[in-house]
């Protein structure tokens, strides 16, 4: 049962009020001026937060925040903005992120032709020499209805060699000078999970899915320390900027640990990051167990799995084949015996599994090889807490499966409302019954945390919380075949972000929520989530974000 707002505020101020002979020290920072929401079910709802040495002293009324306010407090009034814990990206490429800042950006290109315009003037402004990185671009919504092929990067950069990722970066395209530097061409076989595309002449398309993205590897320049580290700082700049406070980093190379470990040392990561490293360099986690800085700012404690490709480029692994391509079933990326055993490995030094599974088969083969190596280790399983990342389609019957298995839904609610424009097309619609199906997992028991996958998308929390929410596109279109009815109440879309996201880092006792004594992540923004008409809310912004007390972002 839940109490009312006005009985839980007179509880709220009985309880805030400090007994007057226990003067308490000081807060550094007090928060009051917005409405204050804390995702924790005793306490919904706040007047202020007070915060002393980066953990929450005080939540309650704002008189008792206010017996807490010395000379040197910083009061923040949130001049009507509102204040939630801390949110969490439970999905994102951070290093990405960076890159997308540095490097040709094609987010948002409405056709072929104004993604060609971009180059050209990109060229034209920077003169890069040798490769041409950039990505971003996707073909939805585009006039000419098909991917972006060799000749259109052709017509623009005939010599450099040029590859532009899609924006769910299981697919590029590169232009035949990148082809031929890297020895591509007709006769190339396409590696085992991947696919190398061509038009109905059997010549190259330039598009290349998947694992056959590798085939350009020896023409594609290794990010060296130095750069790495640029990249890292300007996606925690954007991290902090959109308002998250952390973010679960996946497949993150493991060379990149020690990286970030150095640069939190140096007070260089004002971001709470959580690292899913790709399995292949994971052998020295899974001999040291879950590791962390001094204060756990930098913790990893996952490896990164890939079932399948992705569902826009048809590499989504499906039990009967696309609507829109009779021959194609989808690609599995990774031998399940090489899965299976670093599954084993995990279990055994509690490490968490995050396995991306996007086809209903890519779903249940997954959920299979869980169910298998929990089998070997009940106890162990219990508290192993492993996610499926993007868990996009599942056949109905598979949805219990996750609260059986105690396996956590890691879901982008972005994603959604992209590919719902072509999902019909390629799922026709009795598949589409257990796609993106947030409010089923829910009911059935899962916990569900929501991320954005960027720079897969734009990445911006609003966007994200909109989403899960309206489940309509952000022009506010949407229909039958979206399943409304899977959509997410406010309540349940904040703990998506917060608490959820918490517990699938292992760190509910810590962060999550607005409670006193966890740590002072916090997160405002300049529209209130709650109670904001569906349409506002992605046209809000971050005002200010909180990091163990700290302002790592403030509006200007
Ligand atoms: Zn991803």
């Amino acid at each position: 049962m839940r109490m009312s707002l006005h009985a839980l505020s007179a509880v709220l101020l009985a309880a805030a009020v400090p007994p007057a002979a226990a003067p308490k020290p000081p807060a550094d920072m007090v928060l009051w001026g917005g409405p204050i929401y804390t995702a924790d079910d005793a306490h919904p709802k706040a007047e202020a937060v007070a915060v002393r040495h980066g953990r929450i002293a005080y939540v309650g009324a704002r008189a008792g925040a206010k017996a807490l306010v010395g000379p040197k407090t910083r009061v923040v009034d949130l001049k009507g903005a509102a204040l939630f814990p801390g949110f969490t990206d439970s999905h994102a490429h951070l290093r990405e992120i960076g890159d997308r800042e540095l490097t040709l950006n094609l987010e948002g290109s409405k056709s072929a032709a104004e993604a060609m315009s971009r180059l050209r003037a990109y060229l034209a402004e920077h003169k890069p020499k040798g490769l041409v990185y950039g990505r971003g671009w996707i073909e939805t919504g585009w006039p000419e209805g098909r991917f972006l092929n060799r000749q259109d990067v052709d017509a623009v950069a005939p010599d450099q060699p040029v590859i532009l990722q899609r924006a769910d970066g299981h697919a590029l395209t590169a232009n035949s000078a990148a082809l031929k530097a890297a020895h591509i061409d007709e006769t190339t076989p396409a590696p085992a999970g991947g696919q190398i595309l061509k038009g109905p002449d059997g010549k190259l398309t330039g598009m290349l899915v998947d694992n056959a993205m590798n085939l350009l590897a020896p023409i594609r320049h290794e990010p060296g320390r130095e750069e790495r580290i640029t990249a890292f700082k300007a996606g925690i700049k954007v991290e902090n900027a959109y308002g998250w406070t952390g973010v679960h980093a996946m497949s993150v190379d493991m060379a990149d640990v020690p990286l970030l470990e150095e640069m939190d040392a140096r007070g260089e990561t004002p971001l709470r990051i959580y690292n899913a490293v790709d399995v292949e360099g994971a052998a020295p986690l899974f001999a040291s167990g879950p590791r962390a800085t001094k204060d756990g700012r930098i913790t990893t404690r996952a490896i990164k799995l890939y079932m399948d490709g992705a569902l826009g480029s048809r590499g989504a692994v499906l039990f009967q084949p696309y609507a829109d391509a009779p021959t194609i079933s989808g690609t599995f990326l990774m031998d399940r015996e090489v899965m299976r055993a670093a599954m084993a490995k995990a279990l055994i030094s509690g490490i968490q599994v995050a396995t991306h599974a996007i086809g209903d088969k890519g779903n249940a083969t997954t959920l299979d090889l869980y169910e298998g190596v929990f089998k070997t280790d009940p106890a162990r399983a219990r508290t192993a807490r492993w996610r499926i990342e993007h868990a996009q389609i599942i056949r109905p019957a598979d949805i219990p499966r996750f609260h059986m298995d105690g396996v956590i839904a890691s879901m982008q609610p972005s994603h959604a409302i992209g590919d719902f424009h072509f999902a019909p097309a390629r799922l026709s619609k009795d598949r589409l019954k257990g796609a993106y199906a947030w409010q089923s997992l829910l009911k059935s028991g899962a916990v569900v945390v929501g991320g954005s996958d960027a720079p897969v998308e734009r990445g911006a929390p609003l966007i994200e919380f909109y989403a899960a929410v309206a489940r309509k596109d952000l022009q506010g279109y949407s229909d039958a075949d979206w399943h409304p009815e899977e959509a997410l109440t406010r309540d349940q879309a904040l703990k998506l972000f917060t608490a959820s996201a918490a517990y699938a880092r292992f760190a509910e006792k810590d962060l999550g929520t607005i409670t006193v004594g966890k740590r002072a992540d916090l997160s405002a923004f300049s529209v209130d989530l709650m109670t904001a008409p569906l349409a506002e809310i992605p046209k809000g912004r971050a005002v200010l974000t909180v990091v163990d007390g700290q302002v790592v972002y403030e509006k200007p």
